[in-house]
């Protein structure tokens, strides 16, 4: 997917979820209020790519704040290690 296209699907899901993270709720204005250098909330599948989830659905994807993204990656790539080790 080219960088726009994401940029425009980021748009849209920041629309519908009021610019909020969609697993603790903090709204992405309210950091900006409070530290306007801070980052932020990433587009993110909520199921993971290599777990059969959709790269474009709306349904799929969420707004995460950055210490939410931290944990999730975390958790993920923990889960897609163990995912090639069992395949090998
Ligand atoms: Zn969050």
């Amino acid at each position: 997917m080219s960088s726009g296209a994401w940029r425009s699907l980021k748009a849209k899901v920041t629309r519908r979820d009021n610019g909020c993270c969609y697993r603790c709720g903090i709204d992405q204005a309210e950091i900006k209020r409070d530290d306007p250098d801070a980052r932020d909330h990433v587009l993110d599948h909520i199921t993971p790519r290599f777990e059969g989830g959709s790269a474009t659905d709306m349904d799929n994807l969420g707004l995460l704040c950055e210490p939410c993204d931290t944990l999730k990656s975390k958790s993920e790539a923990l889960r897609a290690n163990q995912a090639r080790k069992r395949a090998s």
